[in-house]
């Protein structure tokens, strides 16, 4: 049977559910799948021990209810997953959200009929569903990423995945683990699995920065301030370049007096995580306040770290700091000075193959029982291309988009009338706190299609010049920075044969907001609106 509704919303993370709650507002009628058992999205995948979020907790929450902001309470400055996933759960009870979702569908296809001027959206359970308009809600770090290495599924231990970890509470008591990745997922995990195996056996390709969270818990006092000011916080957040209410220093690195500027790094240090980046001006463009950040980085990194080698095995050495996104730790550099963790850097003795046993690197074949991957995603743009979506005239939004996507703002494809991304490449994303851009990134696609329905027309699609003008824009930002130097996953960086774009976009969270208001104020320019 095929059922028919306004919008199909793929994906119930963050930019699903709240794009759910105002569609049914607006009084659109909606269908939803998500290949999830429930709710959630990221929080509902990433289960991963000490799993925990990298932008404060009263920031990463929907603001658009200030009943909701009250009512529920933060216990932590970064919450954990289960806390986080126990919030948007909340929401999805208190809203009603579920009734619009088929859990444990994942979308195969979405096809586009100019006829009818619907899509066809069918999943790989077999539902198949129609409607007006699609929302692709299906996240920028949704589509895991699990290395090719040769022998990988030989092995006969246990094997486990930080983007898709079990629900039950996996034990490594007395285990030996093997940990393959070393980005913010891997940063975050080792510590706990450490204190529970015999012996963890780190594999890192590339060091990373990482950066202590200052993660505490919030007391009754803390609270009750933290609610008197939400108001003034959320002005700072969406007024600012990345959807959280703390900026850099106002006065530049060289402005600054020399005896001060280790003060102002160690300021930044103390907030934690990625706000490290942000410590002065200009430290993802100027390479000498980058230089300096790096160099205060090693000093912080050298004092907590015992063992030379492992040491210098752990200083990262192909990119500026910053560039690829910053780990927030608890404790991670420390549990290699632990008796039963072990750091192996692939640069020197890369993996051979996996065995039935365990690791076979250059240097010798280790055994395990069991292997976590913290391999990271296929970011960005992995969810939407892992699915056959077929645009007009039968184009292949995978083929479109081998050589890099191109997008308009973000939402809109040229050649893919009425399907809209949210979260996708070219809007800030993943360089913002995701929370208030899946606010935006979902009012921004609701208000287009109100206003199509309010003009009668029947399809809204992204100009090819407007998203070739806007995707160059968006390289143009990326290549006066350090981040265009850097091997990242921003990138494109971290899966074989993906084409080198810089995929978010890099021009701020409100200067982008203001991009998009302008074009809505222009009447939807960019885009091409029509009825049939
Ligand atoms: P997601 O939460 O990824 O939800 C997408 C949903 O779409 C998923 O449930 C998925 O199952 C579904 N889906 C995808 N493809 C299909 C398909 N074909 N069929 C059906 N369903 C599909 N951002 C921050 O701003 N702050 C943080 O602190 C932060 N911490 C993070 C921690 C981790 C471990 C990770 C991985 C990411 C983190 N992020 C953080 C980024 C995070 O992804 C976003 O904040 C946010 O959760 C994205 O919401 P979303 O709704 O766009 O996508
Ligand atoms: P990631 O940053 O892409 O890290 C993946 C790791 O796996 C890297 O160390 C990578 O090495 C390594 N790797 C990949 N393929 C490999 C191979 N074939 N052999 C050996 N090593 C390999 O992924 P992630 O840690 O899941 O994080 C992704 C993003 O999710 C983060 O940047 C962040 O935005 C978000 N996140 C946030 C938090 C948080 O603190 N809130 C936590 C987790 C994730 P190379 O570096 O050499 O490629």
């Amino acid at each position: 049977m095929t059922h028919d509704a306004d919008i199909i919303v793929v994906g119930a993370g963050l930019a699903g559910i709240y794009t759910s709650i105002h569609a049914d507002r607006a009084g659109l009628s909606i269908i939803g799948f998500d290949a999830a058992g429930d709710v959630g999205g990221t929080w509902y995948w990433n289960r991963y021990p000490g799993a925990r979020c990298d932008v404060e907790s009263i920031d990463y929450s929907f603001s658009f209810d200030p009943e909701l902001e009250q009512e529920w309470r933060w216990t932590e400055r970064y919450a954990a997953q289960p806390e986080i996933l126990a919030y948007l759960n909340h929401v999805a009870d208190r809203y009603d959200v579920r009734r619009h979702f088929t859990f444990g569908r994942r979308v195969a296809s979405a096809d586009w009929d100019e006829a009818t001027q619907r899509w066809t959206v069918r999943t790989h359970e077999g539902d198949e569903a129609r409607a007006r308009w699609v929302i692709m809600a299906s996240g920028c770090l949704s589509a895991p990423h699990l290395p090719a290495i040769p022998g990988r599924d030989d092995f006969a231990g246990e094997v486990y995945m930080t983007a898709a970890w079990p629900h039950e509470k996996v034990d490594f008591t007395g285990k030996r683990v093997a940990l393959i990745g070393t980005g913010s997922s891997g940063i975050q995990s080792l510590p706990l699995i450490a204190d529970e195996a015999a012996e963890v056996v780190v594999y890192q390709r590339s060091a990373n920065y990482s950066v202590p969270a200052s993660n505490r818990t919030l007391s009754d006092e803390d609270w009750k301030h933290a609610l008197s000011e939400y108001p003034e916080r959320r002005r700072k957040s969406w007024n600012g370049l990345a959807g959280s209410p703390w900026g850099s220093n106002p006065t530049r690195y060289q402005d600054t007096p020399e005896e001060e500027r280790d003060a102002i790094f160690e300021e930044s240090w103390e907030r934690g995580g990625v706000l490290f980046s942000k410590a002065f001006p200009g430290q993802m463009v100027d390479r000498e306040t980058n230089e300096a950040a790096r160099l205060f980085f090693e000093r912080k990194l050298a004092e907590k770290v015992k063992d030379p080698q492992v040491l210098v095995d752990l200083t990262p050495t192909d990119h500026a700091i910053g560039t690829k996104r910053i780990c927030t730790d608890t404790g991670y550099y420390e549990t290699f000075n632990r008796e039963n963790v072990t750091l192996v850097n692939l640069r020197r003795e890369p993996i051979l193959k996996i065995t039935a046993e365990g690791v076979t690197t250059e240097s010798g074949a280790r055994r395990f029982d069991a292997i976590v991957y913290a391999t990271g995603f296929d970011a960005m743009t992995g969810a939407l291309t892992s699915i056959d979506i077929r645009g007009r005239d039968g184009r292949l939004l995978r083929d479109e988009w081998a050589g890099g996507p191109s997008t308009f703002l973000g939402f809109g494809i040229p050649g893919f009338p009425n399907l809209l991304s949210l979260n996708g490449p070219g809007c800030p994303s993943v360089l913002s706190n995701m929370a208030l851009g899946s606010e935006q990134q979902g009012d921004f696609a609701l208000r287009l299609i109100q206003h199509c329905d309010a003009q009668g027309y029947t399809s809204a699609e992204a100009r090819a010049d407007a998203a070739a003008a806007w995707t160059a824009h968006s390289q143009e930002l990326a290549e006066a920075t350090l981040f265009a130097e850097a091997p990242s996953w921003y990138m494109g960086a971290n899966i074989e044969g993906k084409a080198r774009t810089f995929l978010p976009y890099l021009g701020g969270f409100r200067p982008y907001i203001e991009r998009c208001e302008e074009v809505v104020d222009a009447g939807y320019r960019g885009f091409v609106l029509s009825s049939r």
